[in-house]
């Protein structure tokens, strides 16, 4: 659809899964659309590549199917508990309904989405430029200014742009942190023949306490690690020295293959988690979306979920005010869209907060670990079975989204 020549664009600034996916939803419906991203290349950075079904019905939704079977992928084939080296538990995906959790590449679904985006008249993309600050008039927030000093013009302005958003801090829309951030170091390593044909999301708990996860990933041939960094760890080791700090806490198999890869570990990505939720995720001609506007931690692989689901009631209720250039109608759109999405984002953040609260009790308990460890074969299926219970509605979402323009 062709939209109006002298109509003001949507300025969207980031090109994230909120961004990138609400970018595409309105250029395709007519809505003249400016998508900033910061990154030259989205490679560069670590990108979360775990979707749930939720997730994955919403890409559907869009009518991303087809381009979604191109993308490079995994699936996962379970979720495995170790402890002290011990199999605690193991639950197989999927939990219920039909989809397993899936590994997508990240930088090129976000590409897929640009392209889509791209094939309409009204969409631009402006690479490698940051948004700098904001443009008010009247009481409004009326454009960007970008990096190079130019400025943009908008109807309305997106903010998309992740956990420490430029443009929240910019318009005074005040975060409310959860008060337990953690950091994580994220590594690469070499895959294992295991991991090729049972990619089970492997989790292992040593015996001082010390946590890390590790699956295959969306690239053939690569395992991805997250360690948990304990407060004031220091993480200056060499690659052998983090293949035996993971092998003490692996099982036999998996601990010979981490001594046998350790060359290749690749140097650690320290990735800084922080969880909240605005109280106010709009102002006249602003909007939060995403983490902008609700920092997701990465318990269970939330954050790239929700963005996606965001985008969709966005795109439900921007596009007619916005195709009716009737300012008053889109900031009133803005107070719907928080009031749509709220609820999902603080259950989905409160079940997530219940998950990190049980691993901290475990990781500082070593009375509460050896206990496990030596109930585990009577008592492991039905932790497992409790979990798997836990897991359930942080999988298929917990509100209804689907695109109705
Ligand atoms: C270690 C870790 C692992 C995770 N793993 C998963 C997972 O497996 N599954 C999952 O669902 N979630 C995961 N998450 C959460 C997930 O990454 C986020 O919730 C999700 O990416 C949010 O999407 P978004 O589009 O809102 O923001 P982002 O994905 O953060 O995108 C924001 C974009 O804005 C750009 N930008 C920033 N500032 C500017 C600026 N001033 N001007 C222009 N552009 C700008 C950035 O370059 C970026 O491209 C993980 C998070 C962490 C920290």
């Amino acid at each position: 659809m062709t939209p109006a020549p002298d109509s003001q664009p949507v300025v969207i600034v980031g090109a994230g899964p909120a961004g990138a996916a609400l970018a595409m939803l309105l250029a395709e419906r007519g809505v003249k659309v400016t998508l900033v991203e910061a990154a030259r290349d989205f490679q560069r950075q670590f990108r979360g590549e775990g979707l749930m079904p939720s997730g994955l019905a919403a890409l559907e939704a869009m009518g991303c199917g087809p381009l979604l079977a191109r993308l490079p992928q995994r699936s996962l084939s379970a979720w495995s508990f170790h402890l002290h080296g011990r199999k605690l538990f193991r639950v197989e995906e999927p939990m219920e309904g039909q989809r397993p959790c899936t590994l997508i590449s990240q930088p090129a679904l976000l590409e897929a989405l640009l392209e889509r985006a791209s094939r309409d008249s009204g969409f631009q993309w402006r690479q490698g430029l940051s948004v700098v600050d904001v443009i008010e008039a009247e009481g409004r927030v009326a454009g960007v200014v970008l990096s190079d000093g130019s400025r943009l013009a908008a109807s309305l302005v997106v903010a998309s742009d992740g956990r420490s958003s430029l443009v929240r801090q910019r318009s005074g829309l005040e975060l409310e942190r959860q008060n337990s951030p953690i950091d994580l170091l994220w590594f690469r390593l070499p895959s294992h023949p295991r991991f090729e044909s049972d990619n089970a999301f492997t989790m292992l708990l040593g015996e001082d306490g010390a946590a890390c996860s590790l699956f295959h990933g969306a690239q053939p041939g690569e395992l991805q690690l997250g360690w948990v960094l304990s407060p004031g760890e220091r993480f200056e080791r060499s690659p052998q020295a983090w293949g035996e700090v993971f092998a003490a806490m692996a099982p036999d198999w998996l601990a010979y293959h981490l001594r046998q890869v350790a060359p290749a570990i690749s140097a650690p990505l320290k990735l800084s988690v922080q969880v909240g939720c605005c109280r106010r995720w709009h102002r006249p001609g602003l909007l939060l979306l995403g983490d902008a506007a609700h920092p997701m931690s990465p318990i269970r692989a939330q954050g790239i979920n929700m963005a996606l689901r965001d985008a969709v009631v966005a795109a439900n209720l921007l596009l007619a005010p916005l195709m009716a250039g009737d300012t008053a109608a889109v900031d009133t759109s803005l107070e719907q869209i928080q009031a749509e999405r709220l609820p999902e984002i603080q259950r989905a953040q409160t079940l997530q907060q219940q998950e990190a609260r049980q691993a901290q009790l475990l990781r500082r308990s070593p009375l509460l670990r050896r206990a496990l460890v030596q109930l585990a074969p009577w008592l492991g299926e039905r932790i497992g079975h409790s979990w798997r219970q836990r897991q359930i509605p942080l999988r298929q979402g917990l509100a209804t989204v689907e695109i109705t323009v």
